[in-house]
């Protein structure tokens, strides 16, 4: 079999699937990220360079800087230049960083201490010549560095700016928390003893190396990771957990999403009806209970998994959270499905994109909802072809999802989307269970296929900047 070397999957299920503080993978997790690793960076700097520091700058591009006030952006680059990771940076911060804005936070620079807050942050170009649409520029900048009444008047300032940046950094957030900086290449130290670049060829490899999709899928990841079979199902138990936690507290809170759109949380009132049902609408009910949950948590940002981001991540766990309840299936079918359902949204990654800055919606909902159809079937022991078309019959039917978050808060669509979806990924995983496998005629390359070129040619105005469709058309006061 040939494969194309280059675009090789060599990412593991715990880089996919990361824990981390909502609302918006792409706008707090890498940001947070981009602010920790330049804190990192600084230290190494010469010391008369470190001398002559006067202050940080953090700039926006793209959507970062058309929805980043909504999504918490500033928030999450401070949190990062004070050293934070976004897998542990406590939430106590992030809401201190909320409610008292005005308050002075430090980023260390060898012997100084630079104060930070929301003032340095300029939101800048929304379309951009960058390589990613999500761009962040973060500057040391010197003590010529002039203030901003005389930044204002300055005619010629690109020649006097550029002479006072000590040190800068360009990163780009590329969707689902990754993140990528100028100059960035992608590790080629590991090799996967089972290479795949998409559906087709895992598919094929299952068929040559006599393993099921799990197992295979299981020893990459022992090479990718350099964990042994028994940590990697420690930590997917850890992943598994925090998704049903982040369920469980979303169905038991009360009250109303931060913002101006003055949303009310409706998890712990369709959990009550839910409960209160006797029907056939009950497994609905409780399909939208548990994926308004964690999307309710994302939206306050409290922690959850990226699945395969924050604005999705209510899809996978309210599905996965049916599979214990209702089809009472075990930890280790459930392991079995997150694997797989991480593969799906590697797939969507190396060959379409997952941000909603970068393909639309359909990168976000569409990818989880297919994850969540494979995770379905596969944990229910299906074939490898029944899974690939329950992904792909998920995927399809949201191509052309756009991103049009209102006020720019991940609220409105974004967390009845999570409830649709999950209730799709069942649905697609229904029909791929109850159909002849082998006529299903689309694959899930060509529809993530489809989804890559569809998002190239989507219009900005849909695609995580809240300048169009709903966005735009939603009026609240
Ligand atoms: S509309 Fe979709 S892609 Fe956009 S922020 Fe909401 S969940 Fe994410």
């Amino acid at each position: 079999m040939i494969i194309n070397t280059d675009k090789v999957i060599a990412m593991s299920i715990f880089d996919l699937l990361k824990i981390g503080p909502g609302p918006s993978s792409s706008h707090t997790i890498a940001p947070m990220q981009a602010g920790a690793d330049f804190a990192q960076r600084i230290k190494k700097l010469e010391y008369h360079l470190l001398n002559r520091v006067k202050g940080v700058r953090v700039r926006l591009f793209g959507s970062l800087s058309a929805t980043g006030k909504g999504h918490g952006t500033d928030r999450a680059v401070i949190a990062g230049l004070m050293g934070n990771e976004s897998s542990s940076c406590p939430l106590t911060l992030l809401n201190d960083l909320l409610n008292m804005p005005q308050e002075k936070r430090v980023l260390d620079v060898g012997n100084k201490k630079l104060p930070i807050g929301s003032e340095n942050i300029e939101y800048c170009a929304i379309q951009h010549n960058f390589p990613y649409n999500n761009t962040l520029i973060i500057d040391l900048l010197s003590e010529n560095y002039p203030n901003k009444e005389i930044l204002t008047n300055l005619r010629n300032k690109t020649d006097m700016l550029s002479e006072s940046i000590l040190f800068s950094w360009e990163y780009y957030s590329v969707g689902g928390g990754f993140l990528q900086w100028k100059g960035w290449t992608a590790s080629k130290t590991v090799h996967p003893p089972h290479p795949y670049s998409n559906m087709t060829e895992l598919r094929m490899l299952v068929k040559e190396k006599d393993l099921s999709l799990d197992e295979l899928l299981l020893e990459n990841e022992v090479a990718i990771t350099g964990l042994s079979i028994d940590e990697i199902n420690r930590k997917l138990d850890v992943l598994i957990n925090i998704m049903k936690d982040t369920v469980l507290r979303g169905v038991s809170t009360d009250g109303y999403l931060p913002g101006p759109i003055g949303l009310k949380r409706k998890a712990k009132r369709l959990k009550e009806r839910a409960d209160s049902l006797r029907t056939f609408d009950q497994y609905l009910c409780l399909l939208d209970a548990y994926a308004y949950a964690v999307a309710e948590e994302n939206a306050v940002g409290n922690t959850i998994i990226t699945a395969p981001t924050c604005g999705a991540a209510g899809v996978v766990p309210a599905v996965l959270m049916i599979m214990h309840e209702h089809f009472h299936l075990d930890i280790t079918a459930q392991r079995s499905g997150l694997i797989v359902a991480a593969a799906i949204g590697f797939i969507a990654k190396n060959n379409a994109g997952i941000a909603g800055a970068e393909v639309g919606c359909q990168g976000e909902i569409g990818v989880a909802t297919a994850m969540a159809a494979a995770m379905l079937a596969q944990a229910q022991g299906y074939s490898d072809k029944v899974v690939e078309n329950a992904a792909e019959i998920a995927l399809e039917h949201q191509l052309g999802l756009t991103c049009d978050p209102v006020g720019g808060y991940v609220q409105i669509p974004c967390i009845e989307r999570n409830a649709i979806g999950a209730v799709k990924a069942c649905n697609a995983a229904l029909i791929a269970e109850n159909e002849n496998p082998d006529s299903h005629i689309v694959s899930f390359d060509t529809t993530v296929k489809a989804m890559g070129e569809i998002g190239r040619d989507m219009n900005c105005k849909f695609k995580e900047t809240a300048m169009g469709g709903l966005a735009v058309c939603v009026i609240y006061c």
